[in-house]
């Protein structure tokens, strides 16, 4: 007989483990209050990227931290008021920024990522997206040589984890992005970056072959989980289901919900922001673009060009504030030529983040038939499939491809 599970939670997270666990032969419910894709999974600046591996504490982000406590910089933004709070997790998070744990957390990242595309490849064949796919790499661009060379200690853990990636000079770089104005001083092409030229697509695709393959998605809103003498009771907007199993995969408001079980962890929410813009005339983006001293990535996507801003940290319901969107829009004019902007308003996405940035990926500390799978942080579209394998290895059993102690949810909870 097939074994139920419920799945919370239906992005690139829930949708990956709802796949993998079918595949296993379970007979999965993937739960959502708003259909598959429609939050952070939806409006991410579409990268499969392999230099994300770098996690966000490090040893230059320290020696940063008196500029990004006064708000100076625009990549971080940190709201005062949520100062307090937000403590708890920024102690842990400066002393996750030395040389040691960043060279570590990074290679863990690497095992997540390198196997997470290659499942996204197979799944993209299978879903026939691969349309949606841009297979011409990323490129990280510096206007000052300074801050190329402050970023030596993540060239050397691209190096270390076999990513791919080729220092390039100004004239090399424009030679690939002829539209680019002429400001840059550095560039370095991750060769291998997949873009993904809309994201929300692809969780859909994703989510169709659920469908297709007999997977029920239920539009509820879940109001808490209670344990039962064989299982879990989740309790909805629309009554009360009972199951065996259940893993909670809902991004930035999954601590709302294992909060009630007795979970606190040190998480931040990074807010993040994108405004769509058209190319002005005839000019053309090729591949996304990390302007490193803009604080902006800029992807080209379906629907325009797709630009993102940094991390602003602040309390999950807090009003929406694309400050940093509105700050650095004159700098991507300095760079590339862009024209009216496409988007109504600026979108806005969550990113959970735990101080070692690596995703909680595992069983409940102290509850049993309950998995964890969420804080992806700013990778989550690229390691969302790995994740759902991750997790069917520990409801099933199965060997690890690679060690998993890393993203053990009993680190933080
Ligand atoms: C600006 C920006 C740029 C980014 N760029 C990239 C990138 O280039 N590459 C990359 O890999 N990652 C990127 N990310 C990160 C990535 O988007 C996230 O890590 C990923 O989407 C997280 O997926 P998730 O499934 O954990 O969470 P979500 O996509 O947020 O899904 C959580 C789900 O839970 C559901 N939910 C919540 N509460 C309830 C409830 N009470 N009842 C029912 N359902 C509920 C929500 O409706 C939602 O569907 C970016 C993020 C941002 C904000």
């Amino acid at each position: 007989m097939t074994q139920p599970v419920a799945v919370l939670g239906a992005g690139i997270v829930g949708i990956s483990c709802a796949l993998e666990l079918q595949r296993r032969g379970f007979q999965v419910k993937l739960l959502d209050r708003r259909g598959p894709a429609q939050e952070t999974s939806l409006g991410n600046a579409g990268l499969l990227s392999y230099s994300n591996i770098t996690p966000i504490a490090s040893p230059v982000l320290l020696a940063r931290m008196p500029r990004l406590i006064l708000n100076l910089d625009d990549d971080f933004l940190l709201h005062y008021p949520h100062m307090l709070s937000l403590l708890p997790w920024l102690l842990r998070f400066v002393l996750r920024c030395r040389r040691k744990t960043y060279l570590s957390d990074g290679a863990a990242m690497a095992d997540l990522t390198l196997a997470s595309i290659e499942i996204h490849k197979r799944w993209i064949a299978e879903a026939d997206a691969g349309d949606l796919l841009n297979r011409v790499g990323g490129l990280k661009l510096y206007r000052h040589r300074q801050s190329f060379l402050r970023d030596r200690l993540e060239r050397e853990l691209l190096e270390r984890c076999g990513v791919k990636h080729t220092v390039l000079s100004p004239d090399q770089a424009y030679e690939l992005e002829p539209d680019l104005k002429r400001i840059f001083a550095q560039a370095v092409l991750i060769d291998e970056t997949i873009s993904i030229r809309n994201p929300e697509k692809l969780c859909q695709a994703y989510a169709q072959m659920f469908v297709d393959a007999g997977g029920h998605i239920g539009r509820v809103d879940i109001q808490f989980l209670r344990p039962t003498n064989d299982g879990w009771e989740v309790v909805t907007d629309q009554g009360c289901e009972k199951t065996p199993r259940v893993v909670v995969c809902m991004g930035a408001w999954t601590p709302g919900l294992i909060g009630q079980l007795g979970y606190t962890n040190p998480l931040a929410i990074e807010r993040g922001y994108h405004s769509v813009f058209a190319a002005s005339g005839e000019a053309r983006l090729t591949r996304p673009v990390f302007d490193v001293d803009g604080s902006y990535v800029m992807a080209p996507m379906e629907a325009g060009l797709r630009v993102s801003s940094g991390s602003n940290l602040v309390r999950r319901e807090t009003r929406s504030d694309p400050r940093q969107l509105v700050r650095v829009t004159p700098r991507v004019r300095e760079a590339f030529p862009i024209a009216e902007e496409l988007s109504p308003e600026p979108w806005m996405g969550r990113r959970p983040t735990v101080p070692d940035t690596l995703p909680i990926i595992g069983p409940a500390p102290r509850h049993q038939n309950l998995w964890l799978a969420f804080a992806h942080s700013h990778m989550g579209l690229t390691t969302g499939p790995i994740t759902g394998q991750l997790i069917a290895n520990f409801i099933t059993g199965s060997e690890q491809p690679f060690p998993v102690s890393p993203c053990d949810p009993a680190r933080y909870l």
